[in-house]
C-alpha cells in the first residue's frame, strides 16, 4: 500500500492524471497478523464489499485455537467493515492426554468482538450476528487501518509497559523477571513492598494471570488491580502499607506472543503443570518463589486469574481440593467471598458462584496451581482461581479494569489481623 502511494505521488508531480487515478483506485484491503499475539487465517477477502472472512489460526496442539487478532489496512471508510469469523473446531485435548474433542464453536465467536483504531485503545464492536459456525460483525470506522480481535489483546509489550508505569508511579515498586520461557522470552513481574517492610508483621499477596493465553481479559483484570494499587485511593495506600504484593500479568508468554490458545496445550495445560517436575520454566520459578514465601509464613492470599467458558455471566472462583480445605482456610475464604460479593457489583459481578473442586488431593495427580499453593502453605492461606466472564457487553477493557480495581478494594478489606489469628505456633 505504501509503495503504491509513493509511486503515485512521484508520478503525480509529472502526470496529474495518474495521481487522480491512484486515489480513486479500490482500496488495498489487506490482513496482517505477523506481530506479537496475532492470529488469523484468511478464508476470503472482498475489497469491494469491505468484507473479510477469517478463522483463528492457532495450532490445536498449542492449546484451544479460539484466539484471533489481526490488523486490517486499506479499509474503505465509506462503508462498514464486514468481518466474518468461522469458528476453529480443531481437535484439542480435553482434560487428559488420551481424551480429545472438537473445540466447541462458541469459544471462537464472542458476542462482541474487540476493535481499535490505534492498536492500543480497545472497544466493543456492535453485537455480532450468528450464522451456524460463523459470526458476522459490522464495524463503522473513520480510519483506513483498524485492529480486530477476539477480545482486547494484552501481550508481553503491554506487560512491560504496565510494570514500567507501576514502577514510575510507586518508588518502591521493583520489576523482576520471574523466568525465561522455553522459547527464551522473559516473564516479567512487579513486586510492591515499601522499605522497612520486613520490620513488622505484614501480609503478602501473589496475583498472576494468563496461564491460558486466549483468556486476555485476565491480564486486563491484573492491570486494573496494578493501576489501582499505585493510585492515591486511600484504600490503595492502606493496602500498600500493610502488604507485600507480587503481580505477574502474563504467565504463558510464549503462547501469548505466538497467538496460540494455550489452554490444554501439549504436553499439558500450564495451569496443571504445578507438579514435582514442571514442564514450563515460569511454573518452576513460580513454585520456588511461592514455596519460599509459604515456608517463611509470608503468604496470605494467592490468586490465579482466568476467563471462563462462553456461557458464564458472573464471576466465579475455584477452590483447592476439599482435602486441603482446613477450617482456618474455609473461614478465611468465606470472609473473602463475603467482601468480594459486596465489592464486585455492577455489570460484572460476583454472585457467590463457586466452581466444583476435587474431593481428594494427591500431588502426583492434582497439579492445578490453586491446589499446589494450598498444599504448600499454612492453613490460613487462601488460594483461589478467579474467572471473570468475557462474553458480556461489559467484558471490555474498561470493564475488566474496573473488576481489577474492585478486586484491590476487596483485598484491602480482607487483609485484617484476624485472618492469621488461628495460625500462631
Ligand atoms: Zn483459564
Amino acid at each position: 500500500m505504501k509503495s503504491i502511494l509513493a509511486f503515485a505521488l512521484v508520478l503525480g508531480g509529472i502526470l496529474p492524471g495518474c495521481f487522480t487515478t491512484a486515489l480513486n483506485a479500490a482500496p488495498q484491503l489487506q490482513v496482517s497478523s505477523d506481530f506479537p499475539g496475532g492470529s488469523a487465517r484468511v478464508l476470503s477477502l472482498d475489497p469491494a464489499g469491505n468484507t473479510i472472512h477469517i478463522t483463528p489460526a492457532g495450532n490445536p496442539k498449542r492449546g484451544w485455537p479460539c484466539w484471533w487478532y489481526f490488523r486490517l489496512d486499506g479499509v474503505d471508510t465509506n462503508q462498514p467493515v464486514v468481518l466474518e469469523v468461522t469458528a476453529n473446531q480443531g481437535v484439542v485435548l480435553n482434560g487428559a492426554p488420551d481424551k480429545t474433542r472438537k473445540l466447541p464453536i462458541n469459544f471462537s465467536l464472542p458476542e462482541y468482538a474487540a476493535y481499535s483504531t490505534d492498536g492500543t485503545d480497545w472497544v466493543h464492536t456492535p453485537k455480532g450476528e450468528r450464522k451456524g459456525d460463523r459470526t458476522i460483525y459490522h464495524i463503522t470506522t473513520t480510519t483506513s487501518t483498524v485492529w480486530l480481535a477476539w477480545g482486547p489483546p494484552f501481550t508481553l509489550k503491554d506487560a512491560d509497559q504496565l510494570i514500567q508505569k507501576t514502577c514510575d508511579l510507586c518508588p518502591y515498586a521493583k520489576s523482576f523477571v520471574l523466568a525465561r520461557t522455553r522459547g527464551g522470552r522473559p516473564v516479567p513481574g512487579v513486586r510492591i513492598s515499601p522499605p522497612g517492610a520486613a520490620a513488622g508483621p505484614r501480609f503478602s499477596v501473589w496475583i498472576q494471570a494468563r496461564q491460558h493465553a486466549w483468556e486476555s481479559g485476565s491480564s486486563w483484570v491484573a492491570r486494573g488491580f496494578a493501576e489501582w494499587l499505585v493510585s492515591n485511593d486511600p484504600a490503595a495506600e492502606s493496602l500498600r502499607e500493610k502488604a507485600d504484593i507480587v503481580i505477574i500479568p502474563v504467565m504463558d508468554v510464549d503462547s501469548v506472543e505466538t497467538g496460540q490458545g494455550g489452554k490444554e496445550q501439549v504436553p499439558h495445560d500450564q495451569d496443571e503443570d504445578w507438579s514435582p517436575a514442571p514442564y514450563f520454566p515460569e511454573v518452576a520459578a513460580g513454585q520456588r518463589s511461592l514455596s519460599a514465601l509459604a515456608k517463611a509464613d509470608r503468604l496470605d492470599l494467592f490468586l490465579d486469574l482466568h476467563n471462563p467458558g462462553p456461557g458464564a455471566h458472573d464471576i466465579d472462583f475455584y477452590l483447592p481440593p476439599v482435602a486441603l480445605l482446613f477450617p482456618e482456610r474455609v473461614a478465611n475464604q468465606d470472609a473473602f467471598f463475603k467482601i468480594v460479593r459486596e465489592q464486585m457489583t455492577g455489570s460484572i459481578k460476583f454472585n457467590g458462584r463457586i466452581g466444583p473442586n476435587s474431593q481428594t488431593y494427591d500431588p502426583a495427580v492434582n497439579n492445578v496451581v490453586d491446589g499446589w499453593v494450598g498444599a504448600q502453605s499454612r492453613p490460613h492461606v487462601v488460594s483461589l482461581t478467579m474467572e471473570t466472564p468475557w462474553n458480556l457487553s461489559a467484558s471490555t477493557a474498561s470493564g475488566y479494569l474496573k473488576v481489577g480495581k474492585q478486586l484491590g478494594r476487596s483485598i484491602e478489606l480482607y487483609l485484617q489481623p484476624t485472618i492469621r489469628a488461628n495460625t500462631k505456633e
